[in-house]
């Protein structure tokens, strides 16, 4: 109570004036999320703002003694960024020496003796970092912290107080706010008409849209580094628990653990610990009633760019559970309900004992499920603390040690440019990487480096960190059935950070005899890029209502490179006269049915129709009458067709079982006496996803600027590749004639996620 006193000067007349009050149960004057909301959450449509969510944490960390609310920064467009400290009031109290304590497990190289491991072991909590509402369209996100935080702030049941005692809570009510309050708004004004409780006709994140949770090892947004920055590098929580919603005809809720492949630089360790925990939240759920409940199943656990904590001694427990129509009930008829990769919609198995068997699905049942998983999950970090804090130290100290198969370290040479090379070693560091410069020349085998060369050692806490991101990645050949067609991955293939900047690395396997200095401070990008203002541009960025996350990405590299630009939208192509105002425009990645149609019959008349038939002449008068077309990968194949260019796509039509490379880096070989690849290596790389690849039908007409290698061994660079000699010295990047002007066409995307360093040029060149 004085606590409570010291916060909130309202209640220090009233508690003077009545000492009824004080002897009052706490949990009476905590606010209900109804108190603030006016509805409880999870009632049928209604949604609201971030910031009426923002009052009511602030009101329940002004009411109650378990729960801090910290403001970290600003999300891209302004909001509060917050995250909830929720733990007993004793542990709140010495937070400081628990965030210390977990700091120093982090680092076993810290902790001196047996006697200092074993007391910090008993003195330390298991710290467990719970995430919200990243997919703002997965909106019982929104509203299951909530119930979350309010059920912690005042349960006075066995199983709260062990949760309280035993662990530190960090809760971020939503990692993407500025999308809660673009979905809400979206939701609340299209409500009772044809609309309603369809996705917005935009980005729910201003850059990157639904890729904002691929971002955590690339660090490209703000709401990325607040998080990395704050609370995993400031915490180095335990377990990491993520809270999503997937379709609406599948399972009710997927739990880990993953399904196969694990990217091979995850301890082991780690997978054992999200099997328990998944499994034992699957089990409790089912006690509960909870049908539908998943585990082992579509998900798998390959990509850093979704696991930040699996290479920093922590577990990431997903959970997916089935949509509605935003907060719009939905009647699912049994027969629409279909399995999904590796369970059956209609069979108990195993990894899916209790089938939903369909019907009515609400909002208050994504809620109800959400915020059990996470009370379930919390219970398991409370009754296994020990277990938890020995093995995420033992985790820290088997990196520390080194694995035997490892190489010792990964060299980077200093020579090269100056920018990419920032930004690489800016994301190891970001990461926890300890970077070390090398005092005096060395040599790996028969290279010689001079003094200065940066070096990355394997024996340190986040060496697994480093090593997913500097070495190649072998993907395994997943098949549906023996000699059937790839089993796709969940995200993509490769994230070889080397590659994807164009820069040197050399792995030496041996350890390196030069003195290495301390770990260098390097300078790290940060925050959003500057607002600037391009209202005399000369370059037009075509951007879709169906808000298509490349066109995000490209605008995100524009701004940050500051490069000149427009947004063009439908209705400014069918006004014409583009060529007057433009000189280039890009059409990002998109199908060719989003560009020419848009968005469907249930849009207002505004927002439907895409550039139709009408904008489609205007774009091909454009070029006509000398504009530049630039066409990013499946755009690409749009344009061929559009305007009936000379160009084949030799892929089209071909089996995924004869050829397949869902996300992975390519070798592309430039023509260096084309303006696009001035500046350029003769060879570089493609970023390769479902790419269309090019036959060239009149070479008066085209000019090839890159292309694949022509021994199919030497396509594949990273990740996975099913028969490259589909690809092997066919057109990647050409430019086609067409009247006084020209179509740029990219079969690959040059500005992949922010992460494709190495050929942004091509599309700034293409773009000059
Ligand atoms: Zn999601």
């Amino acid at each position: 109570m004085r606590r409570l006193v010291a916060r909130c000067t309202l209640h220090v007349a009233r508690l003077a004036a009545g000492a009824a009050l004080v002897a009052a149960p706490l949990a009476a004057q905590i606010p209900a999320p109804e108190a603030v909301l006016g509805f409880v959450p999870g009632t049928e449509r209604r949604l609201v703002e971030w910031p009426v969510l923002v009052q009511y944490f602030q009101r329940l960390a002004a009411t109650s003694d378990r729960v801090q609310i910290r403001e970290l920064g600003h999300t891209t467009l302004g909001a509060p960024f917050i995250v909830l400290v929720i733990s007993s009031p004793a542990n709140l109290a010495r937070l400081d020496e628990l965030q210390a304590i977990n700091r120093q497990l982090a680092d076993p190289r810290t902790i001196r003796s047996d006697a200092e491991r074993r007391q910090l072991l008993d003195a330390g909590r298991t710290i467990v970092l719970i995430t919200s509402s990243v997919h703002s369209t997965e909106v019982g996100g929104h509203l299951s912290p909530m119930q979350i935080a309010h059920r912690l702030a005042t349960g006075t049941d066995a199983t709260t107080r062990r949760i309280l005692d035993e662990t530190v809570v960090l809760l971020v009510p939503s990692l993407n706010p500025d999308g809660v309050t673009i979905v809400s708004n979206w939701y609340n004004a299209t409500l009772g008409t044809p609309a309603e409780g369809t996705s917005p006709p935009e980005l729910y994140h201003r850059y990157v849209g639904h890729d904002n949770n691929r971002d955590w090892y690339a660090f490209t947004q703000v709401e990325t580094q607040l998080t990395v920055d704050s609370l995993h590098n400031a915490w180095h929580p335990q377990i990491v628990h993520d809270i999503h919603q997937q379709g609406s005809f599948g399972s009710r809720f997927f739990i880990p653990p993953y399904l196969d492949p694990v990217e091979p630089n995850v301890d082991p360790l780690l997978v054992s610990g999200f099997t328990s925990l998944g499994t034992h939240m699957a089990w409790e759920m089912a006690g509960q009633g909870k049908r539908g409940i998943v585990v082992n199943a579509t998900y798998d656990a390959w990509t850093p760019a979704r696991a930040y904590q699996h290479y920093h001694a922590g577990v990431r427990i997903l959970t997916e559970t089935a949509s509605a129509a935003l907060a719009t009930s939905i009647d699912v008829n049994p027969e629409r309900l279909r399995g999904g990769r590796n369970f059956d919609a209609g069979t108990a198995s195993v990894n899916f004992p209790d089938p939903w068997g369909g019907g009515r699905w609400t909002l208050a049942d994504i809620v109800d499920y959400q915020a059990s998983g996470a009370l379930s999950l919390l219970r398991h970090a409370a009754e296994h603390r020990s277990i938890w804090l020995e093995n995420f130290l033992t985790v820290g100290q088997r990196a520390v040690r080194g694995w035997d198969a490892w190489p010792w370290a990964f060299v980077i040479p200093a020579d090269q440019d100056r920018e990419r090379v920032g930004r690489m070693l800016g994301i190891l560091q970001r990461g926890g990487v300890e970077i070390r410069a090398a005092g005096a020349g060395f040599a790996v085998g028969e290279r010689l480096f001079p003094a200065g060369a940066w070096v990355v050692v394997l024996r340190q806490p986040y060496a697994s960190f480093a090593k997913t991101l500097l070495e190649v990645q072998e993907y395994p050949d997943l098949r549906l059935f023996p000699g059937g067609p790839p089993r796709p991955p969940y995200d993509v293939t490769a994230h070889t950070l080397p590659l994807l900047m164009g820069l040197d690395v050399v792995t030496a396997m041996d350890s390196i005899p030069v003195l290495l200095s301390a770990p260098a401070p390097l300078p790290m990008p940060h925050g959003p890029p500057p607002v600037r203002d391009y209202a005399r541009a000369r370059v037009g960025l075509y951007r879709s209502w169906t808000g298509p996350m490349d066109e995000g990405w490209t605008r995100w590299v524009f701004e940050t490179w500051d490069v000149p630009y427009r947004t063009v939208r439908d209705a400014d192509v069918r006004r014409g006269g583009l060529r007057r105002r433009f000189e280039a425009i890009v059409i990002p990645q998109m199908s060719a049915r989003a560009i020419t149609q848009g968005l469907g019959d249930a849009y207002p008349d505004s927002l439907r129709g895409g550039l139709g038939e009408m904008g489609v002449g205007e774009l091909r008068r454009f070029v006509e009458e000398g504009g530049t077309l630039v066409t990013l990968d499946e755009a690409s194949e749009w344009a061929v067709n559009a305007f009936e260019l000379p160009l084949r796509n030799v892929l089209a039509g071909v089996p995924s079982e004869d050829f397949y490379a869902p996300g992975s880096i390519f070798r592309l070989e430039l023509d260096a006496s084309h303006p696009i690849a001035r500046g350029m290596p003769a060879s570089s790389i493609a970023w390769f996803e479902n790419s269309p690849t090019f036959d060239v039908l009149d070479s008066a007409r085209v000019r090839v600027i890159g292309r694949y290698p022509a021994n199919p061994d030497e396509v594949l660079l990273s990740g996975w590749a099913l028969g490259p000699d589909r690809v092997a010295g066919k057109a990647a990047l050409v430019e086609a004639r067409m009247g006084r002007g020209r179509v740029i066409l990219f079969g690959f995307r040059p500005q992949y996620r922010g992460q494709t360093l190495a050929t942004f040029p091509l599309l700034f060149n293409a773009i000059r």
